[in-house]
């Protein structure tokens, strides 16, 4: 038998059927019409959100919506953050659609000319990611007649120790390199453009406080250091996120309260050229990823060499994380229920597999589980983030997930 991870909080206790948002998993299929599913619970969203507003009072709040792009979503959580930032004009379409541009920041390497024409043109800020990038968007700035609004993102010489998915202190295609960052900014000021700050943005899914707590008060060091150097105090420094959210055995879950009493007494005694700085911090898994169930019906029972398969009918095409392909080394179980018989003792050792044609597409691998049936609903927890947007859906030919937003 293999460990999997712990069930989010508001599912950890239930007995009985599961329970998504008052209603039953039972009901949401009835609901959708059809499996595969993903049910958006949008108070756990809200719940995230005011809990991230009391430990951290004085900062800004951004979503980054490539976590999970859902219109629905969108509309419901525009109203509850203070910015969102995308990294395509898909995304930057969808964010106009429901923020004031604004409160709507564009990072990624490669935007495309027209891309940076939809973002100066509609007013938001673009994160520019190199020289020559901002040179692109200076020159639409002049053909257009627009103000580009322009923030320096930077590629710090520091990295967030134990995150996910390291972004700083090594070579990267994200962000300008430290060294250059303040040369990049007397250009634009120089060039007449609406400067806006910094982004910093050092690393991903980061579950341990004192890392995190490191690299703010470095990243604020350095947006300080950066400044004096370009001779210009920045309006905002986006000091980046990667707060985690824990996803397997053994994780613990991210102590915020204590990240935000250590990042208010690092501002608390700031240089003085940051004395008129907002702070924001951008997050994007840790707001959505504990909302979201993916509901999938149990199709087949086998049993191979000692081992037992539940087939059910989604799998990798929609939750590409919970198979192990997105992003991890070594392949680790997500926290899965039989959505019927919540809380009752596992009495058998299952291997849970989707529908497709290759040995990848593996959602639990030799976990302990209740009695299953075919028929039956398997719930997969933490599938708000990096789901559906983020899996390989036309693969194999399967119709798309279902997809559901609660109403908050
Ligand atoms: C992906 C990304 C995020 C969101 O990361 P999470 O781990 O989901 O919080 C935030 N900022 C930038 C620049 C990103 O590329």
């Amino acid at each position: 038998m293999k460990p999997m991870g712990a069930l989010p909080p508001e599912f950890a206790q239930q007995d009985g059927p599961l329970n998504i948002a008052g209603r039953t998993a039972d009901d949401w299929v009835m609901q959708a019409g059809d499996t595969p599913l993903f049910v958006y619970d949008m108070a756990i969203v809200a719940a995230r959100i005011a809990r991230f507003r009391t430990a951290m009072p004085a900062i800004d709040l951004h979503y980054a919506i490539k976590a999970n792009p859902h219109g629905d979503l969108l509309t419901a959580i525009a109203p509850l953050v203070d910015g969102l930032d995308v990294a395509s004009s898909g995304e930057l379409a969808k964010a106009l659609a429901v923020k004031p541009a604004a409160s709507i920041s564009f990072a990624g390497p490669g935007k495309r000319d027209d891309e940076l024409t939809a973002a100066i043109t509609a007013g938001a800020t673009l994160n520019v990611e190199s020289e020559g990038e901002a040179a692109r968007a200076l020159a639409i700035g002049d053909g257009t007649g627009v103000t580009p609004r322009m923030a320096v993102r930077v590629n710090p010489d520091i990295e967030l120790r134990g995150s996910g998915m390291r972004m700083g202190g090594r070579a990267s295609p994200f962000g300008v390199d430290a060294v250059r960052a303040a040369a990049l900014v007397k250009a634009i000021v120089a060039a007449g453009a609406d400067w806006r700050g910094f982004h910093i943005y050092a690393g991903s899914q980061a579950l341990d406080p004192g890392a995190i707590i490191e690299t703010q008060a470095a990243t604020i060091a350095l947006a300080a250091r950066l400044a004096e150097e370009a001779g210009a105090a920045p309006p905002l420094v986006n000091l980046g996120g990667g707060f985690g959210v824990p996803y397997f055995a053994g994780d613990v879950a991210l102590d915020i309260e204590r990240v935000g009493a250590a990042l208010a007494e690092a501002l608390a005694s700031r240089p003085p050229i940051l004395a008129e700085t907002r702070f924001a911090i951008e997050l994007g898994r840790w707001l959505v990823a504990e909302a979201g169930v993916y509901l999938t019906r149990v199709i087949d029972i086998k049993q191979s060499q000692g081992e037992t398969f539940i087939i059910v009918d989604g799998g990798l095409n929609h939750q590409l994380a919970a198979s192990g392909n997105f992003g991890t080394v070594v392949r680790r179980n997500y926290p899965l229920a039989v959505a019927a018989r919540m809380g009752r003792d596992a009495v058998d050792t299952l291997s849970v597999v989707g529908p497709l044609c290759t040995p990848l597409d593996r959602l639990g691998d030799k976990i302990a589980l209740p009695p299953v049936e075919v028929g039956d609903l398997i719930a997969i927890f933490m599938a708000g983030a990096y789901g559906a947007s983020a899996s390989p859906s036309a693969f194999l030919g399967h119709p798309a997930a279902i997809e559901i937003v609660t109403a908050p």
